[in-house]
């Protein structure tokens, strides 16, 4: 494939970067190497932000209608590369073909069609006399210069999630993704600009997050760092915001519980969970990791699961027929590996895989989908995240225990409760701290609802129109409407 590419993307342009640090960027399915470029220097980080700092007046000030146009463009444009898109999303991220051609790539083609329409709809309160003698209204004003940062799980989509809120409500953005998948981002850039958004709306600087991101995070012409990732790393870029005390939107890790009640659909709670642990590898901050099971169904349950998950075809990415990629790099391979070592260390059992695939080819990032019991409920694979195929299974007595143990990590992104009784299924819903709460399913989304955590999983939404309210500033405008010099409230303060 493609050799030495400019990984950066600054004023429209794809250019090289001028750090001395070479990137080899790998498909991490078969370890070899699809592009190496220059990373970004904070020399770049400088000229990005410039350049979004030049495009922001004259954006900010297009009309939702001609936003919205060039946003629609923009998404006919990618839907016309899309197997382009779909090639490249797969290669990098290690995903079986089928999920970045029915997931990663549509999920991106609607995105960027709902922020098109939605972009009309920007609205504030309407105006109204709240004092009496004044017409208050409020104007919703994008914020500046955002810089955001993405994960490598989902490159694509979330660059996708954090650039259109942000342009669609007239900001400009300088975008870091994970170094090790910049590939997609650095298209959907160059179909941005051909469908006719102006230079300098979007860049792309490609670099270790430190570094490149905390350049970026600490620059005083950024207005608001928008970041997905780890909680550890979110933690950092939070403190380095604060000393520019800058707006934060923070999407970060996942432990999600899925709480299987003893009147629950067993072969539909099955599947959910096999499909719900594994999807992108595990790589995923909402994906099904611990399972929790009313004793009575828990041997069914796990030994469903059990089965299903040893009938998932692990193979090449471009094979159509294959269910699971590889993970995205050898690094993340080794820490979930030993992750489940330590699990098997401390007494829990492995019912099914725990290993590396025997077809795994040299230098590959291949993990068996695994599942795990007789953990216990304070051991670290179920409470810590663990970002690959990993299914923990637990029983639980009492509806209380049951929710009171999903409930039991720092994390609060997504949940889910399985059971065929509506009382049970409200309570659940109302019970489970997350920002996302499914029932009788877990994973899907979709672009009209917002996306974001509770607790450790960080704050504020991504997708929806409640992502307007992290992208924009609320103004209060207030109007005196009687014309008098002497107005009655200055005798509180001098009397003449
Ligand atoms: P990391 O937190 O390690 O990295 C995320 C991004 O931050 C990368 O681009 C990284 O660069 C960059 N970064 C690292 N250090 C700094 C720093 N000091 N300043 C600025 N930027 C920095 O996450 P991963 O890439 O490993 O992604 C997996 C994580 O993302 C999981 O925890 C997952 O739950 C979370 N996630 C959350 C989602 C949500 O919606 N809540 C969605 C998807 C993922 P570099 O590549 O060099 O490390």
């Amino acid at each position: 494939m493609t050799d030495n590419v400019s990984l950066q993307f600054i004023s429209g342009q794809r250019c090289v970067g001028s750090s001395d640090e070479e990137l080899t960027i790998v498909d991490p399915s078969t370890g070899h190497t699809l592009a190496t470029g220059r990373s970004a220097s904070r020399a770049d980080v400088e000229a990005a932000v410039t350049s979004a700092r030049t495009a922001f007046p004259g954006w900010s000030r297009t009309t939702p209608a001609q936003r919205a146009e060039l946003l629609l463009r923009w998404a006919d444009g990618v839907r016309a590369r899309s197997d382009e898109f779909v090639a490249l999303e797969s290669r990098n991220g290690g995903k079986a073909i089928k999920l970045a051609q029915g997931f990663d790539i549509p999920g991106v083609i609607d995105n960027i069609s709902f922020f098109g329409s939605i972009t009309r709809n920007l609205e504030g309160k309407a105006s109204g006399e709240y004092s009496g003698d004044h017409t208050s209204s409020i104007r919703r004003e994008p914020i500046g210069v955002v810089g955001s940062i993405a994960p490598w799980n989902y490159p694509l989509q979330m660059a996708a999630w954090k650039i259109l809120p942000a342009i669609a409500a007239g900001n400009t953005i300088v975008l870091k993704p994970s170094e090790l998948t910049p590939l997609t981002t650095l298209l959907f850039a160059e179909t941005a600009v051909a469908a006719g958004i102006p230079p300098g709306v979007i860049n792309v600087v490609t670099g270790r997050g430190d570094p490149v991101g905390q350049a970026l995070v600490e620059h005083s012409d950024v207005a608001m760092v928008s970041f997905t990732g780890s909680t550890r790393v979110g933690r950092q870029v939070a403190a380095a915001a604060a000393g520019g005390v800058k707006r934060v939107h923070l999407e970060l890790g996942g432990k999600a519980p899925f709480v299987v009640f003893d009147d629950a659909d067993i072969e539909a709670a099955a599947r959910g969970a096999m499909a719900g642990a594994l999807i992108n590898g595990g790589q995923d901050c909402t994906a099904a990791t611990r399972a929790y099971v009313q004793r009575p169904r828990y041997d069914e349950f796990v030994s469903r699961v059990t089965e299903l998950m040893r009938g998932v075809r692990v193979g090449p990415t471009d094979d159509p027929a294959t269910d699971m990629g590889s993970l995205i790099s050898l690094a993340q391979r080794d820490n979930v590996a030993a992750m489940v070592e330590r699990a098997r260390a401390s007494g829990a059992k492995v019912l099914c895989g725990g290993v590396v695939p025997e077809h795994a080819p040299e230098g590959s990032a291949y993990y068996d989908p695994t599942l795990i019991v007789d953990a216990t409920q304070d051991s670290e694979i179920v409470q810590n995240e663990i970002f690959g195929p990993v299914l923990v299974c637990l029983p639980f007595d009492a509806d209380d225990d049951g929710l009171a143990l999903a409930n039991d990590t720092p994390y609060g992104l997504a949940a889910s409760a399985w059971t065929t009784n509506v009382f049970r299924a409200q309570r659940a819903t109302r019970e489970l701290a997350a920002g996302c709460v499914w029932v009788n399913d877990h994973i899907p989304i979709i672009s009209e609802m917002p996306h974001g955590g509770y607790k450790a999983s960080g704050f504020g939404k991504d997708m929806s129109t409640y992502s307007f309210d992290e992208y924009t500033n609320i103004k209060h405008v207030m109007s005196d409407i009687t014309g008098a010099a002497h107005k009655q409230w200055h005798d509180l303060i001098f009397t003449t």
